[in-house]
């Protein structure tokens, strides 16, 4: 569920027409929404109730730091992937102890970062990266909490480039070699073990591959407390997916996700962590774009937008499904035609979709993205020399610009000439 409805015909985010953000900011323009971000935090709150837990929000998703301060003053936590992002979640006013770093490749410098600034827990996901976490907390005179990531290699039946948790995928220690990896980490002076970490992939429309590694994660529990390690948190990881086409998808409800956390895990007495990122923002922002062209080519008609790839790279990369609406409410009973609406990127794959059934759309009309709320704005780049397009939070009837178009000068004063081509 979000908060963007037609309201007299006018597509709105949550009280807010969104032609009013368009006349104040432009296109294309990204918008979320504070009331749906904060039902989808409440939704895990009370799916979880009743077990200990903490909800550390996965920022990767969208790490706009007016997005984090909503979760923030929900009192979620953090899943942090870089010192970029561990810099964020303490800018958006999150303390330490809330904030999981989680990610493969953890630098040195970004360790002695999050020990310095506070840290709950290191989701270690290599021997390598123990000894290395260990070395830096020692060199502080510190002791670095730790989880170790383990691989429980289920298939989670996802998308290739998001599933994380089969034996092939580059993520955690294979849930085989657990016992020895433990049996490291408590053996390092650095170190302090204080739970257990997986996460399987992204965008699960299924349930089963979650209660087969939980039950995996419960058997685990069980044998390394037999070992003497003090297995006091669970960290289930994120992935819970959303319904990117409305017409079509049901995915879980968090709820029932819930329920398998409490039948697989509930019994240990461990605090549970989950790590949502797509379930909390995907659904709670969109992307306006505004129709420069409507081309007839051999047999298609191309609706060509002034957003790209660059703006919103899902369909590219993901072949992913957005929902694409217009702004203005087509009239019950319109006739629909199959258009391929694209992007000006000069690159084939700059494709929003193929062959999709749209309203009538001329030059200048408004359209809009659903659930464009994650892996949207944090994955654009400025390729064709296209500025990174503004954000915009609403909430009720206010919005206000969470991150400013920036102008061509700020794009081009990044690179120099160096002195030799004067
Ligand atoms: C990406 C990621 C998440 C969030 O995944 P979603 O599908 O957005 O919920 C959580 N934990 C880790 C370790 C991740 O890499």
């Amino acid at each position: 569920m979000d908060h963007f409805n037609y309201r007299g015909g006018s597509l709105h985010a949550e009280d807010v027409p969104l032609t009013e953000i368009v006349r104040a900011v432009g296109t294309p323009v990204y918008v979320y929404s504070t009331a749906t971000l904060e039902r989808h935090y409440r939704v895990f709150e009370a799916a979880l109730d009743g077990m200990p837990h903490l909800i550390c929000y996965a920022m990767k998703a969208n790490s706009n730091l007016a997005v984090l301060k909503v979760m923030a003053r929900l009192g979620a936590g953090m899943d942090v992937v870089s010192g970029g992002e561990y810099r964020r979640a303490k800018a958006a006013g999150v303390p330490g102890g809330k904030i999981v770093f989680s990610g493969v490749g953890k630098t040195r410098e970004e360790m002695q970062l999050a020990l310095q600034g506070g840290i709950r827990q290191f989701n270690v996901e290599s021997l390598p990266e123990l000894e290395a976490l260990s070395a830096v907390a020692n060199s502080m005179s510190m002791v670095a909490p730790v989880t170790i990531r383990v691989n429980p290699d289920v298939d989670a039946k996802t998308h290739a480039k998001i599933s994380t948790g089969k034996s092939e995928n580059k993520f955690g220690i294979p849930i085989a070699q657990a016992r020895s990896a433990y049996a490291a980490a408590a053996a390092l002076p650095g170190l302090e073990v204080v739970g257990i970490d997986v996460h399987i992939g992204s965008q699960l429309t299924d349930l089963a591959p979650y209660e087969s590694a939980f039950f995996k994660v419960a058997d685990l529990t069980g044998v390394l407390r037999a070992d003497g390690h003090d297995i006091r948190r669970l960290d289930l990881g994120g992935g819970l997916g959303i319904p990117y086409r409305r017409a079509n998808d049901v995915p879980p409800l968090p709820f029932d996700y819930g329920e398998v956390v409490q039948r697989t895990v509930g019994h240990l007495g461990c605090e549970i962590e989950i790590e949502p990122g797509r379930l909390i923002a995907g659904n709670a922002g969109i992307l306006v774009a505004r129709v420069i062209y409507v081309k007839e080519g051999a047999g298609r008609r191309f609706v060509i937008l002034d957003a790209a790839m660059n703006d919103l790279v899902r369909p590219a990369m993901y072949d992913a499904w957005h929902d694409i609406v217009p702004l203005t409410e087509p009239a019950p009973g319109i006739e629909m035609a199959d258009v391929d609406i694209v992007g000006p990127v000069c690159e084939t794959g700059d494709t929003f979709a193929r062959g999709r059934a749209m309203p009538p759309l001329a030059a200048d009309d408004l359209v809009a993205f659903r659930s464009a709320g994650a892996y949207g704005a944090v994955m654009a780049s400025e390729y064709n020399s296209r500025p990174l397009i503004p954000e915009v939070l609403v909430s009720g009837d206010q919005f206000a610009v969470v991150r400013a178009r920036p102008d061509y000068d700020e794009m081009l004063n990044r690179d120099t000439i160096p002195a030799w081509l004067e």
